[in-house]
């Protein structure tokens, strides 16, 4: 809670908040110490199904490879998605906290990696199990039912799609609102929600590009697909400077360039990785198509005897927030945290597959980010135009989210917002908004 005590349609769910809260922060540093990666979460899944039990939900594992599904029916209402995604990433974790993980895992290449739970899933978990606790716990407060959702895989952007493919609404009924949040590198104790397309569509390419290998000393009898691949990460750089109108917006971005084992020997071919990000079909189709074109008459320019392979890797599609979602659930977010707490700062360049549970239900969305930095921290970097370099963000190894207050604030998040759709219990049927209490 805030040091201003308020009074809204939640407060009487949230009584007990203080009283679970030690058993909620031990799930939480449980949870960072044992990360595991996307589909091979099989201990968070135990995790959370055994936690789903105790609360009286009923309990379907392994959707999707390894999600599972919690549904508590109480009465007459809508149906409420809640969704927590909850895989970690293969990051070497240096937050020196005395709960960081030491754990490793088998990535699809094959590769022992270090595991970390780097972009704060494992707080979305602990975030609506707190709710889905303090929820159960008042179900004279409410009425309707609850679809608690633990997505794998949302780090390979295929994890919703699974659960989806695997009958999830056929499982757990079609749900009138999804709602879903993620911690982010800004002040605890904030929360920011915007209207429309709020997180950019992804698509990852992989690009071959094929020369002719020869002697390193013998440049005339080579196609050197290392100039190739240079000239290509070099012209790509123009898609967005020069094809993509000032109001629009794209990144493209080559993360990965390879090509070559010596200095001496000419490769026979290079290989990129690509990854672009946009907020509309018409953007992502003319950056895609340019990024063929470039390609292909890159490799042209050399000369190369064989066309470029361009494989499509992951993909996310854009995360649409339904405006009136966002008004209604902004609004008794509003209420409870004050109207200083909940901002709208813009769309962001990073994907999310949340928005796939809305689409392929036909619910609406309403997805929202909650602080993790400390405020002060926040507040010095700020000033000091260090950002970059003080704050780290989701998926750096020192990315650590201050646990007081944003496990709290995360949960009170996650209720108030489940409570907007809710019916109260006294409640007609209309699809009119809750007065406040
Ligand atoms: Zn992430
Ligand atoms: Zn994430």
């Amino acid at each position: 809670m805030s040091d201003v005590a308020r009074h809204d349609a939640a407060t009487p769910v949230l009584g007990r908040l203080a009283e679970i809260h030690p058993r909620l922060e031990a799930l939480y540093k449980d949870l960072h110490t044992h990360p595991e990666l996307s589909f091979a979460e099989t201990r968070t899944a135990g995790v959370v199904a055994d936690e789903l039990g105790r609360l009286g939900f009923q309990v379907t594992t392994g959707v999707g490879g390894t999600g599972v599904v919690g549904v508590l029916a109480n009465g007459e209402g809508p149906r409420v998605l809640l969704r927590a995604d909850f895989d970690a990433l293969p990051v070497r974790e240096q937050t020196g906290l005395d709960y960081a993980s030491t754990a490793t895992g088998t990535d699809p290449d094959g590769k022992h990696v270090p595991v970390m739970h780097a972009c704060g899933h494992d707080m979305h978990v602990a975030c609506l199990l707190g709710a889905l606790d303090l929820l159960a716990g008042s179900p004279e407060s409410w009425s309707g039912t609850l679809v608690a959702v633990f997505q794998p895989a949302e780090e390979l952007g295929s994890g919703a799609q699974a659960m989806v493919d695997d009958g999830l609404f056929a499982k757990a009924g079609t749900p009138d609102i999804v709602l879903g949040q993620h911690v982010a590198p800004v002040p605890a104790g904030t929360i920011a929600c915007h209207p429309g397309p709020t997180m950019a569509a992804t698509d990852a390419l992989r690009v071959r590009m094929f020369g002719r290998g020869a002697h390193g000393s013998r440049p005339e009898s080579a196609i050197d697909p290392v100039v190739m691949a240079a000239a290509t990460v070099m012209r790509l750089q123009t898609v967005v400077a020069r094809e993509i109108a000032g109001g629009d917006t794209a990144v493209v971005t080559v993360g990965a360039l390879n090509a070559g084992t010596k200095d001496n020997v000419i490769p026979d071919e290079a290989e990129l990785k690509v990854n672009i990000r946009t907020y509309t079909p018409e953007v992502r189709a003319t950056v895609l198509d340019a990024v063929t074109r470039i390609v292909n008459a890159e490799a042209a320019a050399s000369g190369a005897e064989r066309d470029p392979e361009i494989t499509a890797l992951e993909a996310f599609p854009v995360m649409v927030n339904d405006p009136a979602a966002v008004e209604r659930t902004t609004a008794a977010l509003r209420a409870h945290f004050g109207e200083q707490a909940v901002v709208d700062l813009g769309p962001a360049t990073g994907s999310e597959d949340c928005g796939i549970l809305a689409t392929a239900s036909g619910a609406r969305l309403c997805y929202w980010y909650f602080g993790g930095t400390d405020p002060a921290a926040f507040e010095t970097a700020l000033k000091n135009g260090t950002m970059g370099r003080d704050i780290p963000s989701n998926h750096s190894p020192r990315f650590a989210p201050l646990i007081d207050p944003t496990l709290d604030v995360g949960v009170q998040a996650m209720t108030v917002a489940a409570l907007a759709w809710l019916h109260a219990p006294s409640s007609p049927p209309a699809t009119g908004r809750r007065s406040s209490a």
